[in-house]
């Protein structure tokens, strides 16, 4: 199948370098077999091998472990300042949690409460237009224009504490 490969001579060197993918059993079939024949006649790569399984065993062996919630805190805490202002194209999208667009419940931010408030507010809006009516009418128009305006300002103060936050970090 690998003629390429049975062509090579197969060294310790070959062995070694294929060992992992081998560990990993991602290896093709015929290199396989020639790494497994390579290491039962060798005694170098067959220790080798043997450490390597023992080390992955154990690594496999291991919990996987949660970081703690104050893992970002302490980190950061042990950042000097110069490298913390480095990061600051990593923290721009950090903001107030009055700025997250999470912030605003989910009915005002969903499309259909903004298009039907937006029709609410053109609707009444050519009412008005057309004939006199009574104030409570202007109310509905503010009120149908009240979900679009809540997620358009809110999108505007995100960006202006953002390029806020950029034009601090590189002062
Ligand atoms: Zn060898």
């Amino acid at each position: 199948m690998d003629k390429m490969n049975d062509a090579k001579p197969w060294t310790c060197e070959t062995t070694r370098a294929n060992m992992q993918d081998y560990l990993d059993e991602t290896l093709l079939g015929p290199v396989a077999t020639r790494l497994f024949l390579h290491v039962r006649d060798c005694d170098a790569c067959c220790k080798e091998l043997d450490e390597q399984k023992a080390m992955f065993g154990m690594l496999n062996a291991m919990p996987a472990i949660e970081p703690p919630a104050d893992f970002d805190e302490k980190i950061l805490a042990s950042v000097p300042y110069a490298a913390y202002r480095e990061m600051a194209e990593l923290r721009a999208p950090r903001m107030p949690v009055i700025l997250e667009e999470e912030s605003l419940p989910d009915f005002v931010r969903s499309g259909a409460t903004r298009a039907a408030g937006l029709v609410l507010a053109a609707a009444t809006a050519a009412a008005l237009a057309m004939s006199r009516v009574p104030d409570i009418a202007v109310a509905a128009v503010g009120l149908g224009l009240l979900p679009e305006a809540l997620v358009r300002v809110q999108q505007l103060s995100r960006r202006i504490y953002v390029g806020a936050v950029q034009r601090n970090d590189h002062a």
